[in-house]
């Protein structure tokens, strides 16, 4: 590691040492623009690196509301706008016990280099509450979600900031946002939140963009090393949210067999091959469990989750893709993944990969396809949402489509592109940080010191 790099990391882990993982995002990171950073000295005296990894704002509040008891309850609610360099901040809101300031950083940094790679205008932000939607009656998520825009209208806008869905943030709860939203502005600003429902201006294949665009990254590296295609390939997917049905979805379609897909929970088994259109009737219409699978299909297997190390990631794979959370592939996992021959890992889920399971897969061989690049489509495609809102015009599934494919294409090329100009091999983790920080590093510099 260079000095310049050193310096700056052991002045933000003293500055935020409670926050484990935006120092693990940010270590990530400076780890790997090493070479870049040699090759411009000038970094250090325009403080590019103390600027990239402190938000230009972050705003916390009060989230009350009340439960269907009439119990009052009060959440904490976030918005990072971590930098705005290239253009509005964008990126999700989490509802999850689990969000704290940490993750919320953590997110935001890492969408400002996903979003610079998708080479369209949008900055880096992210957003959410510790509100759990689990269990929670329709009427609740709405009082919540009215109370959470309450608050969150007075700093986002469709030029401004503009939000979108993540980890229990779907199309209901930006339903409930967006009402809340026109009704205190009392004006048509479609282009404020992303991820809407079709009949009030969102965008067709904005549903399936993350996991789709993710396959689309996949196939394009296995093609690139040893001219490899999904066809025929054994796929694993943790998580059964919207970036796991999607890129179940695709690499079914794209002739995969996808074998197993979880929730917090535990994991389903199905050596046939999952059954797409249950995973779909049991998340997305009953709102169940993944063990449900097991009453439409009695030959499949459930594996409940004992520890840290998730059940999915011991099953035989020739791909592994993580779609749930972050760090859920632990350097055990990585391991055990590795023993059973695994080529190929998709990060479809934020930093779903330790960093020692990371280093482990590309000590291996493994190919590894890094979140911020590959699980980009969604962004990118949320931005095309935008661009339909402000020309009061909609495209085509098909036209949506091709553009998200191309954008993941060209992703992977500027990936491919900066591993090359490096002598980084097939160290896409690396190429994909390089790529986008050599992006804002320029704007950064052609804005002054701000
Ligand atoms: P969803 O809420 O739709 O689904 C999340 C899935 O992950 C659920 O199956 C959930 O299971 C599981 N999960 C959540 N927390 C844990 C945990 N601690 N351990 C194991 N499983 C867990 O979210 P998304 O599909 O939208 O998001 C998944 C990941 O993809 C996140 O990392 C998100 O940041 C990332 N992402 C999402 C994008 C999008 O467009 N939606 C875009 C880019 C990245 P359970 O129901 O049991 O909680």
């Amino acid at each position: 590691m260079s000095e310049y790099i050193e310096k700056v990391l052991k002045k933000i882990k003293e500055r935020d040492l409670n926050e484990p993982e935006f120092l693990q995002a940010v270590e990530e990171v400076l780890k790997t623009i090493k070479p870049v950073i040699e090759k411009h000295p000038e970094y250090e005296s325009l403080a590019i690196l103390e600027r990239m990894t402190e938000p230009e704002r972050i705003i916390t509040f009060r989230v009350p509301w009340v439960d269907d008891n009439g119990k009052i309850n009060v959440n904490r609610g976030y918005r990072i706008q971590f930098n705005g360099l290239i253009g509005p901040y964008k990126g999700g809101l989490r509802f999850d016990p689990s969000v704290n300031q940490s993750i919320m950083k953590f997110l935001g940094f890492e969408q400002i280099f996903k979003n610079a790679l998708t080479g369209l205008p949008i900055g880096g932000a992210k957003g959410g509450s510790d509100f759990d939607p689990k269990h929670k009656s329709d009427m609740e998520i709405m009082r919540f979600c009215q109370s959470f825009m309450t608050e969150l209208q007075r700093h986002i806008g469709p030029d401004v900031d503009v939000p979108a869905g993540d980890i229990g943030v779907g199309a209901r709860e930006i339903g409930y946002l967006y009402g809340q939203y026109r009704r205190i502005k009392d004006r048509y600003d479609g282009g404020v939140l992303t991820g809407k429902g079709l009949e009030y201006g969102g965008s067709l294949a904005r549903t399936e963009a993350t996991g789709y665009g993710l396959i689309y990254f996949m196939r394009e590296m296995l093609k690139a090393n040893g001219n490899q295609s999904l066809e025929g390939k054994t796929v694993t997917i943790s998580g059964s949210g919207n970036v796991a049905i999607y890129a179940c979805e695709k690499a079914q379609m794209l002739g995969a067999k996808v074998v197993a897909m979880s929730d917090s929970n535990g994991c389903i088994y199905d050596e046939n091959g999952i059954d797409l259109l249950t995973i779909k009737h049991i998340k997305e219409v009953e709102r169940g469990r993944i063990k449900d699978y097991l009453k439409y299909h009695q030959n499949a297997k459930y594996i409940e989750r004992t520890s840290d190390d998730s059940p999915i990631w011991e099953i035989k794979t020739d791909i592994a893709l993580p779609c749930a959370t972050q760090n859920e592939v632990t350097l055990n996992s990585a391991k055990k993944l590795v023993e059973n021959g695994v080529i190929a890992i998709g990060e479809g889920a934020n930093m779903p990969c330790e960093i020692a399971a990371t280093e482990y897969f590309l000590e291996k061989g493994v190919l590894v396809a890094p979140a911020k690049a590959a699980n980009a489509g969604g962004v990118a495609t949320s931005a095309i949402e935008m661009s339909q809102n402000s020309m009061r015009y909609y495209l085509s599934f098909e036209q949506v489509d091709n553009m998200l494919e191309a954008i993941m294409v060209n992703i992977f090329k500027s990936t491919q592109e900066a591993c090359k100009t490096y002598n980084l091999a097939n160290n896409y983790v690396a190429g994909a940080n390089i790529a986008a920080f050599t992006k804002l590093a320029k704007a950064m510099i052609a804005q002054g010191i701000i």
